[in-house]
């Protein structure tokens, strides 16, 4: 079994298939949990994030829940710490525009069996002692979702890059794959075009696999899937890369509570005292170089709500592509008669998404297709 991308969600994935007894490859473009996997801030949010009765925000729910055993396991088993913070978060309203989107999504959300409840100006000002005086004078409500939580995704990949080769799995850094294509019997694996790394590309013969998973994030569709004509498939839908930047100063541990929203931007402190605050959207493809500008919105929005936590030239900041992708949801399925699943797309949240994306193929690819009445 190959699985291309050695981001979370082919870790956990190759985690869960070895658990299963399988023989797994890991191939990685660039190095282990490298990419979005290393920038995502990390939230557990399905009180941010879910704003739709769609099955991929359903997934965020069972994904929550699925975060404390993931956590205790990955812990137990690999020695690794990991920073896991079940400290809930608090959406502000600051004017009335934003308290009929945040009414608007808790329609929704209550229907998706996120718990959400109205905050009183007193009890936000308790929970957020640190947000600005008109910050805390609002005259809107603000709402507390208590189950939204935070991870280290850093230290949930470390404990993957322990556990893997302890179970058998070989990882392959600096291998792109350009193209899967299908014998008949086996996957063959090419090299992609111009790459120099030591992957197939580079000189070594090309690789054989029973059955792939393409789970390369926001590269994902740069990956060709070759069938022999005549095999039915349903053509993957385009991933694209979603940058956001991040910024991030040292605070005392305690400094900050709950995580804080206002729109689009939140704030949360990690148990070390790390304080993150992000982040924005950007459609400019694999662009490295980042926008100072939006990491300068990012600090003027932090600052309006919680002045002075940020030093005023913080120049600790970094970006990330997060895995877009056309339509609602991850692309996580089979692709047709083929042994190939496809695992990408999970945007803004497969920091989240990752142990159910896991354990959803794992059963998937170890027991067959899901027959009518299994759990989604
Ligand atoms: C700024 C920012 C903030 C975020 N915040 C959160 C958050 O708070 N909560 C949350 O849940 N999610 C968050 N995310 C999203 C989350 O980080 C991603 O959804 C998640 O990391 C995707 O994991 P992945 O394994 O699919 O992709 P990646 O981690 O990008 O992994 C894909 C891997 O595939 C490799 N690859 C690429 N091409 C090839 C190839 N041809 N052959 C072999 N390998 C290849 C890459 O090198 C990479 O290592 C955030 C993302 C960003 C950028």
């Amino acid at each position: 079994m190959a699985v291309v991308g050695a981001g979370i969600i082919g870790a956990t994935l190759a985690w869960r298939l070895a658990q299963q007894g399988l023989q797994v490859d890991v191939y990685d473009a660039g190095t282990f949990a490298g990419e979005s996997s290393a920038a995502g801030a990390g939230m557990l949010a399905p009180g941010g994030e879910a704003h739709e009765l769609a099955s991929w925000a359903r997934d965020t729910v069972i994904a929550r829940a699925m975060y404390p055993a993931f956590v205790r396991e990955l812990r137990e088993a690999s020695g690794q710490a990991i920073d896991f913070r079940e400290c809930g978060a608090v959406d502000l309203a600051l004017d009335e525009a934003d308290w009929i989107g945040l009414q608007r999504r808790r329609e929704v959300q209550q229907q998706l069996g996120i718990a959400v409840q109205e905050l009183s100006r007193a009890e936000c000002r308790r929970m957020t002692p640190a947000l600005s005086p008109q910050a805390a004078a609002s005259a809107f409500p603000a709402l507390w979702f208590p189950d939204d939580a935070t991870v280290s995704p850093r230290e949930i990949t470390a404990a993957l890059a322990l556990l893997l080769p302890r179970l058998g799995v070989r990882i392959h850094e600096h291998c792109a794959i350009g193209a899967c294509t299908w014998r008949g019997t086996h996957f063959e694996l090419r090299g992609k075009a111009g790459a120099t790394s030591s992957g197939p590309a580079g000189g070594r013969p090309r690789l054989a696999a029973d059955a792939v998973v393409i789970a390369a994030g926001a590269w994902s569709s740069s990956i060709a899937v070759e069938a022999e004509a005549g095999t039915p498939t349903t053509a993957p839908r385009p991933a694209e890369p979603i940058r956001g930047h991040l910024i991030q100063c040292t605070r005392r541990p305690g400094t900050l509570g709950p995580i804080v929203r206002h729109q689009h931007l939140y704030v949360f402190q990690r148990q070390n005292g790390a304080v993150i605050s992000g982040s924005n959207e950007e459609h400019v493809g694999f662009q490295r170089t980042p926008n100072l500008q939006a990491v300068q919105a990012i600090h003027q929005h932090t600052e309006a709500l919680l002045p002075g936590l940020f030093p005023p030239l913080s120049d600790s900041y970094w970006l990330g592509f997060r895995p877009g992708i056309a339509g609602s949801g991850p692309e996580v399925r089979r692709l047709g008669e083929l042994p190939l699943w496809l695992a990408y797309g999970h945007y803004r949240n497969g920091i989240l998404l990752a142990p159910h994306t896991a354990a959803r193929l794992c059963r998937e690819i170890s027991d067959g297709p899901p027959h009518d009445g299994d759990a989604a």
